[in-house]
């Protein structure tokens, strides 16, 4: 359960917790055109908060919007400024940020016509999404019989609302199964991502993970191609079969909610010895330093409240 804080960012507004109520006629609700976001604040070692890559994270958000054809109705740097002031009001230090877009209630049917773009943020306090045991000893993967979207059925780019539908129907079917989280091969066949995570394997000393062609461009996924490069460890953006992914040495999926989550298991058949490997374990180190504030060379991509 989502534990209840003080106050949500509406249309421009603080208001109170409770009041951060929608019509039953909003239009989003019916047909499922929303963008999101998903941004986590860590408390850093200096006793500050920092949120990791704002700029990017909002950045995102207006291309999601561009792609799904809505206008935000605030500039960028007001909506930066909205996370972290919701943050601040809130008096959390650490936690999840929820910025969405939707449309408002007005005219029915799939035209939106001139309803009301609306923007609500939402800051709540959230620990490791996968449980800590995960990120400690990695998680249990299964193949789901859903396939991810196809490029030009749903935009794979853009963080929109109805694009989960998928990803729940995906993350149901394999939790009922007895599994972690469930992996999705594209329309090709070729693995794609999880239901909220983009997926790294290594093998003979080479991390390689999907190109961007049909998933969502991860900031998380973006920030560890940037440390490998750095560590210089060879890394490659190239299609990989669930075959190729069997016969990984190590494997981890990346995310925001889920961060750096090091993966034991696909479809039952254990990946290198079923612990997290030397890679992701460098990698993972790496990674929560960095957001923590334990590193000086990634200092830009902390947005300190
Ligand atoms: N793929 C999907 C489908 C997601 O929902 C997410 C979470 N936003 C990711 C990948 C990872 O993206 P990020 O690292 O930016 O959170």
């Amino acid at each position: 359960m989502v534990e209840k804080l003080s106050k949500i960012w509406m249309d421009g507004k603080l208001i109170p917790w409770e009041e951060a109520n929608v019509h039953i006629l909003t239009h989003s609700l019916h047909y499922g055109i929303a963008v999101f976001e998903g941004i986590r604040c860590y408390l850093c070692k200096d006793g500050k908060s920092a949120v990791f890559r704002l700029r990017e994270h909002v950045d995102r958000l207006f291309d999601s919007a561009q792609i799904a054809d809505i206008k935000i109705p605030y500039p960028n740097r007001e909506i930066a400024e909205a996370c972290k002031e919701t943050l601040r009001v809130n008096q959390l230090k650490q936690g999840y940020i929820r910025p969405i877009v939707f449309i408002g209630e007005g005219v029915m049917g799939v035209y939106p016509g001139e309803n009301p773009i609306r923007v609500g943020i939402i800051a709540w306090s959230w620990g490791a999404y996968l449980g800590d045991e995960a990120l400690e000893k990695g998680i249990r993967v299964k193949v789901s019989s859903y396939n991810r979207h196809h490029v030009n059925v749903m935009m794979t780019k853009a963080k929109i609302c109805g694009n989960y539908v998928n990803s729940v129907l995906a993350k149901r079917e394999v939790m009922r199964m007895g599994y972690d989280e469930a992996l999705m091969l594209d329309t090709e066949g070729y693995v794609s991502e999880a239901s909220g995570e983009n997926i790294f394997m290594v093998k003979n000393g080479i991390l390689k993970t999907t190109p961007l062609t049909s998933i969502l461009p991860g900031i998380t996924r973006d920030s560890v191609i940037q440390i490998a490069k750095a560590k210089r460890i060879i890394m490659l953006e190239e299609r990989f079969t669930r075959d190729e992914l069997y016969t990984a040495q190590e494997a981890f999926f990346t995310g925001t909610a889920a961060e750096l989550t090091p993966i034991r298991e696909v479809d039952d058949r254990i990946i290198g010895d079923g612990k997290p490997g030397p890679v992701t374990r460098e990698l993972q180190a790496a990674f929560f330093d960095i957001v923590k504030g334990k590193n000086s060379e990634y200092r830009e991509w902390l947005d300190y409240l």
